[in-house]
């Protein structure tokens, strides 16, 4: 990114107030922003009250010795403790906490917080019989069901860090994994259902033991839990059941503080980019930074909202946003096992309509593949309840963000676009949905206590109506502390692009409108340089998105005599537009490529458009842009071992072999 100014900035004029009730009686008002910038550490030392400490900090932060950052030091916390003990010493006990709906039909439990108190206490006693010291890693490799947020807050309770891994992930990368952060114990179990079949899971433990063996580290214990009842090979020396322990075991345990910077957990990130990061996230400013965020961006009611966060446990929304945030609000929420088409493509607006939902939270993959299959079917179902909607993981397509809103919020409910990562731990980026006239397609301001910009290549802020990098400016208490066992790399990755000016460099794209409100671009790797114009992959993505037409769609720049790089897009269709069957593919191609000329100007008309049945995305639902390069590029495809389907990859080169 030499010259910061993008060529393809998209208007868009669409402004959604508040809604007065909301506005009225909101968590956080205005006067949040002027008050945390005046003294931030004041700010966040009073998000800190939020929070049980056996001992108070005596300095909110300490940044003497750059970028490594400690926050709240001195302070003592236990953050299981703070997620269900005192929820249940403070008399809420018999509240539910968790609404777990399996995958098959009419497989549901609900666990109070006195409930999980038990069963936590019972998982940490366990843990300690298996040898599992404070500091000591434990691995998680589980499906979504109940025992996956007793492991993790057992393993926070006795001080042991977790690293949970996807259990859509191979036993390969499981491996790896255990590895690279030495866990000497996996807590895993039999299986799991996906789309109404048995999957197992037990098999890839084994398979990755014998793999983290030859890679140095030994696997001492394997905790299975008895999910599906199939046939597992047991070695008698090494497996536990977990009814046979943890069930057993006394539902009480006293449970010790640990310091404020005590390591909370490990977590890889998705590897959208290549090799996944060891993130490693600490005990008390995570907390605080995760509580505090969940309270104030959704707005958050503990006593009446029912929350529901879609994503998987094993990505960080499910750890900052299915557990420590929620869980420290004393939240009741839902969790679901399954898929969304399964057994129907009605699945979650149903669950929304039987436990009243008010919050959800979800992916925008997720509902471009919603707005793919159409209205009608959220239509079928009553989603009055809801009052906040939530988006997190890639840029939403303004188009995307009114069909959520209309759709889904029955055209009253704001939607927040909360742009945060692994790496940040906290949503840090989005509207606060009492406070702010939403503008779709933007992530707008910095939350209180936050300091972000937009900077050239020199470091200084751009003036609003321009793009360059996105880079945080100042520490904040979810900060990842380091890469798990590499600072060098720390350094490097996040730190050394702006080192002059202490910014921490996120790695994507963005722009300030004129109004100053920050819209995400996609990750600086992706951005295209055509004739000497750098575009950015998201708002082409966007323009092809408001045609009727188009469901979905991912655009690379590919290598081109000409112009150096030209614009290749990949297009989804709704299906309303495939009821014709596939008719004049021709002229649709050209239609769509008028339209973005349109939308955005000649330099961003593609060269070349191919309709695809689906796109190449992670397991966190994210695009794969290098893979599609490769595609465009005629090259061989590139690694794939991350892909959410694999075969993904054959379908769109046998189109491109079509000559599509
Ligand atoms: P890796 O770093 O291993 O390549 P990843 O970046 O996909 O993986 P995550 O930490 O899960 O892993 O994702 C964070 C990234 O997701 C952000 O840097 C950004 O590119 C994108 N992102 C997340 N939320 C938003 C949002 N609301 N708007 C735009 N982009 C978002
Ligand atoms: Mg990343």
């Amino acid at each position: 990114m030499s010259d910061q100014t993008l060529s393809n900035l998209l208007q868009e004029n669409r402004r959604f107030e508040p809604p007065a009730d909301l506005a009225a009686d909101a968590n956080v008002k205005e006067e949040a922003y002027a008050r945390s910038d005046a003294d931030r550490e004041a700010f966040w030392a009073e998000q800190a009250e939020r929070l049980d400490w056996d001992q108070k900090w005596d300095r909110v932060l300490d940044w003497d010795n750059p970028p490594f950052a400690k926050w709240f030091v001195g302070g003592r916390i236990n953050a299981a403790y703070n997620c269900v003990d005192r929820h249940v010493l403070a008399g809420r006990g018999d509240k539910v906490a968790i609404h777990w709906v399996g995958e098959p039909a009419n497989d549901t439990r609900t666990i109070t917080y006195a409930d999980l108190l038990g069963m936590v206490s019972q998982a940490a006693n366990t843990l300690t019989d298996l040898g599992v010291q404070k500091g000591d890693r434990v691995a998680i490799y589980l499906p979504m069901i109940p025992e996956v947020v007793v492991a993790m807050l057992a393993c926070a309770r006795i001080g042991a860090p977790h690293t949970v891994v996807f259990g859509g992930f191979s036993a390969d990368a499981l491996a790896n994994r255990v590895a690279d952060c030495e866990a000497k114990v996996i807590i895993t179990a039999d299986g799991g259902y996906r789309r109404g079949a048995v999957s197992a899971l037990k098999p890839a433990v084994d398979e990755a033991v014998a793999k983290a063996a030859e890679l140095g580290q030994r696997v001492d214990k394997v905790l299975v839990v008895r999910r599906t009842g199939q046939e597992v090979d047991w070695d008698d020396s090494r497996d536990v059941w977990w009814h046979d322990s943890v069930e057993q075991a006394s539902t009480e345990h006293d449970c010790e503080f640990f310091d404020s910077e005590h390591p909370l957990y490990v977590m890889y990130t998705s590897g959208t980019t290549g090799k996944p990061k060891g993130i490693l996230h600490t005990t008390g400013g995570y907390l605080v930074g995760t509580s505090y965020t969940h309270w104030a961006v959704f707005d958050l009611k503990a006593d009446t909202d029912v929350y529901w966060c879609t994503a998987d446990v094993g990505w960080v929304t499910g750890h900052s946003y299915m557990v420590y945030g929620p869980l420290s609000n004393a939240v009741t929420q839902v969790v679901y096992e399954g898929t969304p088409d399964s057994p129907h493509k009605g699945r979650w607006w149903e669950i929304i309509q039987d436990y009243g939902v008010t919050i959800f939270y979800t992916a925008p993959t997720a509902i471009r593949t919603f707005m793919k299959w159409g209205s009608d079917i959220p239509a079928k179902f009553d989603l009055s309840s809801v009052r906040v909607l939530g988006s997190v993981g890639e840029p939403i397509n303004p188009e995307a963000y009114v069909w959520y809103r209309e759709t889904i919020g029955g055209s009253r409910v704001p939607v927040v676009d909360t742009w945060w990562q692994t790496e940040t731990g906290q949503i840090m980026i989005s509207p606060l949905p009492g406070v702010t006239h939403g503008k779709p397609g933007s992530a707008m301001r910095p939350l209180p206590g936050v300091g972000a910009e937009v900077v050239n290549d020199d470091g200084e802020p751009v003036p609003n109506g321009s793009g360059g990098f996105l880079v945080l400016t100042k520490p904040w208490p979810a900060m990842l502390r380091t890469l798990w066992g590499d600072d060098e790399r720390f350094k490097e990755t996040y730190w050394a692009r702006f080192a002059d000016q202490g910014f921490y460099f996120a790695g994507d794209g963005a722009k300030k409108d004129d109004d100053g409100d920050l819209w995400l671009l996609g990750r600086v790797d992706d951005v295209m340089n055509v004739s000497g114009h750098r575009l950015s992959t998201t708002e082409i993505e966007s323009a092809l998105v408001s045609h009727p037409k188009v469901a979905e769609a991912a655009v690379v720049g590919a290598a081109d005599e000409m112009t150096g790089q030209a614009v290749c897009a990949f297009v989804i269709l709704r299906e309303s537009a495939l009821e014709g069957g596939e008719a004049a593919p021709d002229e649709l191609i050209e239609e769509l490529r008028k339209h973005v000329q349109k939308e955005i100007g000649a330099i961003a008309k593609p060269r070349q458009i191919m309709i695809v049945p689906e796109l190449p995305k992670t397991r966190s639902g994210k695009i794969m842009r290098r893979l599609l390069k490769d595609v465009a590029e005629h090259r061989e495809v590139g690694d794939v071992t991350t892909l959410a389907d694999s075969t993904v990859m054959d379908l769109i080169k046998k189109k491109e072999g079509a000559g599509a």
